[in-house]
C-alpha cells in the first residue's frame, strides 16, 4: 500500500521483496483512501480491510493480469470426423464437440463443467494434434452501450426520480426512492443507468443476494447491449477476479453484485443503486464488520456522484436521513398500469379455530384463491417441521447440547433432532431421556405446514421453498421456475420467499405467525417484522388480479401492528421513529457493541469488565458505557458469550472514544483468553 526510500526499523527485521506481482497499483489511490477511512471507522486493522476489498485470488498473490490457459481446437480438429473418433474414443470425442462448439476456446473452469475426468481426454487431442493450449491476456475494451427491448412509458413519479438523480451527475447526492413492491423502482434504475452509460460513465448496482433475484439480472441484459459484471460470493475465484478486472478497467459498463461488490474499483463512476436497502444481508455479521450500504454512500460521496438507495420498506435510519434533509426522498405511490396494491387485514389468532397454526379463515381463503385459479404464497419463519421437541410427561423440551437453545424437530429422514444456531444434529430420541414418556414435536415450522396443506388439498401441487429445500444445485432455480409457470399453486417458505420474486398470478399471501417479531429483545425486531409483512404482501396481486394478504397473530391490538395493517408503512415508520426516540435508539443515537466469548464464562467477564473500565474512564466523555452483560443467547456452540454496549447521542463522540479504546482492547488482562470483536453501528444486538 506504499513504499518508503528508508525505514526506522533495523535492517536485520526487514524482508526482501520476492516478487514484484503487477507492474501498477491494482487499487488506485482514491480506492486506498476509501478503505483507510473505513478501517479506520469501523476500528478494523487496515490489513483485514483490504483484504476484504481485493478478490480471494489478488489476495492469494495471484497478479491481476496472469495469462489464463485456454484450449482451442486445431485446425485439423475440423477435419477430423467425429463418428469415427466417437466409436474409437468416446470422452475424447464430446471433448472436441466441445471444444469445435466454442473456437474462442475454453479455459480450465469450463472444461471442469464438462465434468470429471477432461484431463486424459484433452492430454490425448493434444498428442494427436487435436487441440492446442494458448495463453492469453484479456483486457477489457470498453464496448460501444446501447439499449434494446422496450421502454416502457414512464408515469410522472417514476420520471421525477429519474430527473432528480440525473439532474446534478457531478455531485453527490443520496436519492432515497421508496416505492412499494411493483411500483416500478427496477424500471427507475434503469433508466438512470442508461442516461449515466449514456455519459460514459459505469453504474455499480448493490443487490441483497444474487441467487435469490435472477431476474434482476435478466432484466439488466435484455435492457443493454453493455458489458455487465456480476459479482457474489457463489461464483467461481477466477470468474470473479476477472469480473472485478473488467469493473476496474472499464471493460464492464454495468456491476451487479453482493455486499462486497461495494469496493469493486470502477474505472468511470457515474452512479451506484443500493437495491432493498433495508436489507440486513448488506451488513457483513463477522470479521470486519462493514455495512455496505453505508459504504455505498461514503463512496458515492467522494467520488462526487448520485446515489440511489431503493425499498418499499426502507430502514428507520434512511427515512430518519430522509426527514433531516440528508436524503432526498421520492415516492412512487401506485403501480403501474391495472395492478392494485394488495389489501392487509388481521386474523385473530384466539378467536378462530386453527389446525396446526392454521386458522380457519385462513384455510377459506387458500380454498376460494384456488378456486379462483389464483396462487398462494404463505410465509412462516420456521425452518423444520416443530420448533419444540416435547415431553407431555415432565415438560422437558429438546435442547442443544452446546447452546442455550431448543434443538428443531425436522421430520425428514426419519426424523432428527437439528441446532439452528450451532447446526449440531442428532436423532429425536422417541421417549424421554428423564420420565420416559413418548416424545412429540410443538409448534410449527414450515415442514409441518406443508403436511397439514398436503392433507387439507391433497390434489393441489405444493412446495416448499426455505433452506433445507433448495440446498443442492439447481432445486432453488427448480422451485422459482415451477411457482413462475404456475406449475406450483401453494408455496410454503421463509424469509427467502420476502426477496423480490414476481409472481405475477400469487393472489393470496398469508403471515402464519407474524407475533415473533412483535416481542424481540432486539429493538429492531418490529422494524423487521413490518418489512417483512410489507414484503411478503407485495407479492401478491402483481399483475392484473386484486391481492389479497391475512396475516395471523394473537395480538391484533398490539398498536403498531394494528397502524401498520391500517395505515401503512410510511404511518408505521413514524411510530416507530417515535418509540426509537424516546429510547434513544438508533438512528437517535450511535452503538458500538464489544463481543467476547470463550469456552469459560470467567475469562468473558474478566475481559469485558477490563474494557469496561477503560471505556468508562474516560471523563467528560459522552458514551454511555452499558454492561458488561450475558448475550441474549448466553451460550453457542460451546462458548459462554457476553457484550459491552456503547451508546452515544452523537456519531462523533462515540468514534472519539473508539479512537483511544480500540488500539487498547487487544492489550487488556485477560484478551488472549477470549475471542473479541468490535461491531461500530451493529444491527443485531447479539
Ligand atoms: P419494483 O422494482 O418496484 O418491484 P418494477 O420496476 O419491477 O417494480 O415494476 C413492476 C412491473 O411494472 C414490471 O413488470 C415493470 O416492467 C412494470 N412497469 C414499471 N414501470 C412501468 C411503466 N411506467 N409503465 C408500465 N409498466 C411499468
Ligand atoms: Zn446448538
Amino acid at each position: 500500500v506504499g513504499t518508503r526510500a528508508q525505514s526506522e526499523v533495523g535492517a536485520e527485521r526487514l524482508k526482501r521483496v520476492i516478487d514484484v506481482l503487477d507492474a501498477e497499483p491494482i487499487i488506485d489511490a482514491e480506492m486506498l483512501k476509501f478503505l483507510r477511512w473505513a478501517a479506520e471507522y469501523y476500528r478494523h486493522p487496515p490489513g483485514e480491510v483490504f483484504a476484504a476489498a481485493l478478490p480471494v485470488l489478488l489476495r492469494q498473490g495471484r497478479a491481476l493480469y496472469e495469462p489464463l490457459e485456454i484450449w482451442r481446437a486445431t485446425a485439423r480438429a475440423w477435419q477430423t470426423d467425429p463418428a469415427a473418433l466417437r466409436r474409437r474414443a468416446p470422452r475424447q470425442a464430446a471433448l472436441l464437440e466441445a471444444l469445435r462448439a466454442r473456437p474462442a476456446g475454453l479455459d480450465r473452469e469450463d472444461l471442469e463443467a464438462l465434468g470429471a475426468g477432461w484431463r486424459d481426454p484433452l492430454t490425448a487431442l493434444e498428442r494427436n494434434g487435436l487441440a492446442r493450449s494458448v495463453e492469453i491476456v484479456s483486457r477489457a475494451i470498453p464496448k460501444a452501450v446501447s439499449t434494446h427491448g422496450t421502454e416502457p412509458r414512464l408515469t410522472p413519479a417514476q420520471a421525477a426520480v429519474v430527473g432528480a438523480a440525473i439532474s446534478n451527475p457531478n455531485h453527490f447526492q443520496t436519492i432515497l426512492l421508496q416505492g412499494v413492491t411493483g411500483s416500478g423502482k427496477t424500471e427507475v434504475y434503469l433508466r438512470i443507468i442508461d442516461k449515466i452509460l449514456a455519459r460514459g460513465r459505469q453504474a455499480l448496482v448493490l443487490v441483497p443476494e444474487i441467487s435469490l433475484t435472477p431476474q434482476l439480472i435478466e432484466r439488466f441484459k435484455a435492457r443493454f447491449e453493455a458489458p455487465l459484471a456480476v459479482l457474489h460470493s457463489a461464483m467461481s475465484d477466477t470468474r470473479r477476479l476477472a469480473g472485478w478486472r473488467d469493473a476496474r478497467d472499464g471493460g464492464a459498463r454495468i456491476v451487479i453484485g453482493t455486499r462486497s461488490a461495494v469496493f469493486t474499483p470502477l474505472e468511470a463512476p457515474g452512479i451506484i443503486v443500493v437495491d432493498e436497502e433495508h436489507d440486513a444481508s448488506y451488513k457483513q455479521q463477522e470479521g470486519f464488520r462493514y455495512s455496505a450500504r453505508d459504504l455505498a454512500v461514503a463512496r458515492a460521496q467522494r467520488h462526487g456522484i448520485p446515489i440511489v438507495l431503493g425499498s418499499a420498506t426502507p430502514s428507520l435510519e434512511s427515512i430518519y436521513n430522509a426527514r433531516r434533509g440528508r436524503y432526498v426522498k421520492c415516492l412512487l405511490p401506485e403501480r403501474p398500469g391495472a395492478a392494485q396494491q394488495p389489501a392487509i387485514s388481521l386474523i385473530d389468532l384466539r378467536r378462530h379455530a386453527s389446525r396446526q397454526g392454521l386458522s380457519t379463515p385462513l384455510l377459506g381463503a387458500v380454498r376460494r384463491h384456488l378456486e379462483a385459479d389464483g396462487q398462494v404464497m404463505l410465509y412462516l419463519n420456521r425452518r423444520g417441521y416443530a420448533p419444540v421437541w416435547f415431553c407431555p410427561g415432565c415438560g422437558a423440551a429438546a435442547a442443544c447440547e452446546r447452546c442455550d437453545a431448543r434443538m428443531t424437530y425436522h421430520a425428514a429422514r426419519r426424523g432428527k433432532l437439528q441446532c439452528h444456531h450451532c447446526g449440531s444434529q442428532r436423532a429425536a430420541e422417541a421417549a424421554c431421556p428423564a420420565c420416559g414418556t413418548a416424545m412429540k414435536p410443538v409448534g410449527q415450522g414450515t415442514e409441518r405446514i406443508e403436511e397439514v396443506l398436503a392433507g387439507q388439498f391433497p390434489r393441489v401441487a405444493l412446495a416448499r421453498f426455505d433452506r433445507d429445500s433448495t440446498q443442492r444445485r439447481g432445486e432453488l432455480e427448480g422451485l422459482l421456475d415451477d411457482m413462475r409457470e404456475g406449475r406450483t399453486r401453494i408455496l410454503v417458505g421463509t424469509q427467502m420467499l420476502t426477496k423480490g420474486h414476481h409472481f405475477p398470478d400469487v393472489t393470496l399471501v398469508g403471515i402464519i405467525n407474524a407475533d415473533q417479531g412483535l416481542f424481540g429483545t432486539d429493538f429492531r425486531a418490529s422494524e423487521r417484522l413490518a418489512q417483512t409483512i410489507v414484503q411478503v404482501a407485495g407479492r401478491a396481486g402483481r399483475a392484473d388480479r386484486a391481492g389479497e394478504v391475512l396475516v395471523q397473530t394473537e395480538y391484533p391490538e398490539h398498536p403498531l401492528l394494528a397502524r401498520l395493517v391500517t395505515r401503512g408503512y410510511e404511518d408505521f415508520a413514524e411510530a416507530a421513529l417515535a418509540e426509537r426516540r424516546a429510547a434513544l435508539w438508533p438512528p437517535f443515537s450511535s452503538l458500538a457493541l464489544l463481543r467476547a466469548e470463550a469456552t469459560r464464562s470467567e475469562a468473558v467477564g474478566t475481559y469485558l469488565q477490563a474494557a469496561g473500565r477503560v471505556a468508562r474512564g474516560y471523563r467528560d466523555s459522552a458514551v454511555n458505557v452499558l454492561g458488561p452483560a450475558p448475550a441474549p443467547m448466553p451460550r453457542r456452540a460451546g462458548r459462554h458469550r457476553g457484550q459491552l454496549l456503547l451508546q452515544s447521542a452523537r456519531r462523533e463522540d462515540l468514534q472519539n472514544l473508539l479512537a483511544q479504546l480500540a488500539p487498547k482492547l487487544e492489550k487488556l488482562p485477560g484478551a488472549r483468553r477470549v475471542r473479541w470483536s468490535l461491531d461500530v453501528d451493529p444491527v443485531e444486538l447479539f
